[in-house]
């Protein structure tokens, strides 16, 4: 396994006191080395995505709405939630060059598993959209990208930070061949496109509350079947770990042994349909501590 990380992550900077911070990344890099993690999974820099590549799941407005609105110096707000600085066009473009990068090592090399630790994260980001901190849907443009390799048929994503995955699913929501599973607390933000009925959309609403048992349960009934029945050639993470007990932004109980249960339940789809294939790029995730270790089981139950 190898991880993509890039410098230009910790540049994207938001308003003071905001959750998602450069810290975020930084800790869970530090951790991660001290773990000894890095030594058997060595970090590398993505590339750049292409217009192309974004163009496949965003409109054309949505990108030039975002090149407009990065500042020179500064932050500015898209939304309440949603922060530009100068560095910000570059970051989300690695974020998603990342995971289009580790498509490609997955589907071309002997490697099969593969980290991306990425800010700003990109599962809220819509078809036309910026929101909820995320600029560019990273997964879902690395989801259309793999569509384009040979032997790719069908993909699945698979979505379980605390909050639903409303941009994958409205991007994803046209292309059959893509199942995106997203488990969230519910009711809560962003209450956009969490009740749609389709076959390859496979929406988990969790009660805040929630402890491991539960979330447990409903991952089972819900995206065990399906994920059956999808038989996807690639496996898809949008890893968020905001889900946390610890977690300030949300309500729900889960605990570092869960986010390895369900990487674990990930790891046998993926043996079972996927030739082993995994790609997971971090999304949520806000207490500094419970983000570096949750990453750091699911990383360990990944490898
Ligand atoms: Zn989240």
């Amino acid at each position: 396994m190898h991880i993509y990380t890039h410098p230009e992550f910790l540049n994207h900077e938001v308003a003071e006191g905001h959750a998602e911070r450069p810290e975020r990344l930084s800790h869970l890099l530090a951790h991660l080395q001290r773990e000894g993690i890095l030594s058997d999974s060595p970090l590398r820099q993505p590339n750049d995505v292409s217009d192309a590549q974004i163009l496949a799941a965003h409109s054309l407005e949505h990108l030039q709405f975002l090149r407009s609105s990065a500042p020179s110096e500064g932050v500015v707000p898209l939304d309440p939630d949603t922060w530009m600085s100068k560095a910000s066009m570059n970051a989300a473009r690695l974020a998603a060059g990342a995971v289009c990068n580790a498509v490609d090592d997955v589907l071309t090399t002997t490697e099969n598993r593969v980290f991306c630790a990425v800010r700003p994260p990109g599962h809220h980001a819509e078809t036309g959209s910026a929101m909820g901190f995320c600029l560019l849907n990273s997964v879902a443009i690395g989801a259309l990208h793999a569509l384009q390799q040979p032997g790719i048929e069908r993909v699945a994503i698979v979505d379980f930070d605390v909050h639903h995955g409303n941009g994958s699913v409205d991007i994803c929501q046209h292309h059959p061949e893509i199942m995106v599973c997203s488990s969230f607390q519910h009711p809560y933000y962003p209450n956009r496109l969490d009740d749609l009925d389709q076959p390859n959309i496979v929406n988990t609403p969790l009660q805040a509350g929630s402890n491991g048992d539960v979330f447990r349960r409903a991952i089972s009934s819900s995206w065990q079947p399906a994920l059956q029945r999808h038989q996807p050639d690639l496996v898809l993470v949008s890893a968020g770990f905001d889900a946390h007990q610890a977690d300030p932004l949300a309500a729900l109980n889960l605990t570092e042994a869960d986010f390895s249960w369900i990487t674990q339940q990930i790891v046998d789809v993926a043996n079972q349909h996927s030739q082993g294939r995994i790609v997971s790029t971090l999304e949520g995730g806000y207490d500094l501590d419970a983000l570096a270790k949750s990453a750091s089981a699911h990383l360990q139950a990944m490898m």
